[in-house]
């Protein structure tokens, strides 16, 4: 059997406590480390008949702010829902969750990971959802004897769940270091450490083996891990459980079917927890004492520049990105400019050019938060440009164009380049760098490589022989 085929797909389930001062919706203590059991508890969190929940603000706040951390959607809307299951650590018989109207909606990571060749690239990894929950108690299980702790009963939880984009258990890892310093350092709204169990993954993964026909492509079992906790242990168990599916490629089901799996640390082994799953019903429905939630309540674009990061942080994100550092100081001295080149960055990987862009100006206007709605677009015409397909004077006409609502793809059939204006191009690159002509003028000749460089960056796949040409008579002239 041919392995190149096979495919490893991981979504993950990422369940974030939060640390409000009090519990999501009562008035209790929502730190339980050191408490005596039972002491943090009141009617509501006890789930006694009768008693009413008060939606916690400052829970919806961090929920909020990490949804746009993680470049989702705010929907105008969202709603509480009862979850209902029956387990000891949870009084109620229901969970208070979300179900179809979360707090935030398709969003994305980019993370670090290695293509086939080994080289570094960024990958995007889509956020379905972020939404809010409340916590279930504890079961303490000790001498024959099983006991329940209510504290954690309602603490905030923040569920995140990612769209089937992982593709190795080494990116699951990386996904979700990066995303702990997001909710930890940047929106700050969560200890997140694991060892506590602030932050709980569960992670699916199957094989798909890939097929010439695809209507023959094969698809493995869904092994579910769940609650392990630390980043290392998640990479050993989905490495585990990615040998295991391929080995089985050719005992794979007919019919798609899940499994729930553990991982015992000290053997390093995988094991079976239950077998061949039916969906559970919770019957779903809106949480009839909390009223829906209007996202205009919030100040979104305050709390989307809520980010706690230092200065020194956000410049070294950028140096990072590839930014050089002139243009990167301009980015952090204006709020603005620098949301659009984050934004823009999203949809093109020319991170350099994107800035230049951003700095100089290149398309006459500033982009706006409504402008930055159409941020794929504008992320076209900087590919456009660096591809040559687009000359520099025309980038504004046809960002003009774009701002009353033309798509960028159109757009392009009508002021298609396909060839540089080398000589208009080396003009700009003089302009840009008067200084460095006056020193070559005067001399300086070994500067006629950084000119050549300058040249080559706005020109990608220009001839370089004829650039270098015309380069040679524009400064001796
Ligand atoms: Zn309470
Ligand atoms: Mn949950």
């Amino acid at each position: 059997m041919n392995n190149d085929n096979l495919k490893t797909t991981i979504g993950l389930e990422i369940h974030v406590q939060l640390k409000t001062k009090s519990k999501m919706f009562c008035g209790c203590d929502n730190n339980a480390e050191g408490k005596e059991p039972n002491t943090l508890i009141c009617p509501v969190c006890l789930g006694l008949p009768g008693a009413l929940p008060v939606m916690n603000k400052e829970a919806v706040v961090a929920t909020i702010k990490t949804g746009l951390a993680l470049n989702c959607e705010i929907p105008k809307i969202a709603k509480f829902d009862r979850k209902h299951y029956f387990y000891p650590d949870l009084p109620k018989g229901y969970q208070i969750s979300q179900y179809d109207e979360p707090f935030a909606i398709n969003g994305s990571l980019k993370i670090k990971s290695q293509n086939e060749k080994g080289e570094s690239e960024e990958k995007k990894i889509r956020i379905t959802r972020v939404h809010l929950e409340e916590d279930a108690g504890k079961l303490i299980h000790k001498n024959g004897k099983s006991m329940v702790d209510l504290n954690r009963a309602g603490t905030p939880l923040m569920e995140i769940v990612t769209e089937p984009d992982i593709t190795s258990p080494k990116q699951a890892g990386e996904f979700l270091r990066k995303l702990q310093k997001i909710v930890r350092d940047e929106v700050s709204v969560s200890e997140a450490s694991m060892e506590k169990g602030h932050l709980r993954c569960d992670a699916n993964i199957s094989i798909t083996q890939k097929s010439k026909v695809k209507s023959q492509n094969r698809m493995s079992q869904i092994i579910e891990l769940k609650n392990i906790n630390s980043f290392r242990f998640i990479e050993k168990a989905l490495a585990l459980a990615e040998e295991k599916l391929k080995k089985e490629v050719d005992r794979w089901p007919e019919k798609l079917t899940k499994e729930t799996w553990g991982y015992d640390s000290k053997k390093n082994q995988i094991y079976v927890q239950r077998q061949k799953e039916e969906a559970a019903d919770y019957r779903y429905f809106p949480e009839p004492d909390l009223p829906p939630v209007k996202s205009s309540d919030f100040d979104l674009s305050r709390l989307k520049s809520e980010r706690h990061l230092s200065e020194k942080e956000r410049l070294e994100s950028l140096i990072s990105m590839g930014i050089k550092d002139k243009d990167a100081q301009v980015l952090l001295s204006n709020s603005e400019k620098e949301l659009a080149f984050r934004k823009l960055s999203e949809f093109t990987d020319k991170n350099e050019l994107t800035a230049k862009f951003i700095v100089h100006n290149y398309f006459g206007f500033n982009l706006d938060q409504e402008e930055l709605l159409k941020s794929n677009q504008y992320a076209k015409l900087i590919d456009y440009f660096s591809e040559g397909k687009i000359t520099k004077s025309t980038v504004p006409l046809i960002a003009q164009e774009i701002k009353h609502g033309k798509q960028a793809e159109e757009l392009l059939k009508k002021y298609f380049a396909g060839e540089y204006d080398y000589e208009k191009i080396i003009e700009e690159v003089k302009l840009e760098n008067k200084e460095e002509v006056i020193s070559y003028q005067s001399g300086k000749k070994q500067l006629f490589g950084f000119f050549m460089g300058e040249a080559m960056k706005k020109m990608p796949g220009a001839n370089a022989a004829e650039v270098s040409n015309i380069l040679r008579k524009k400064l001796d002239s």
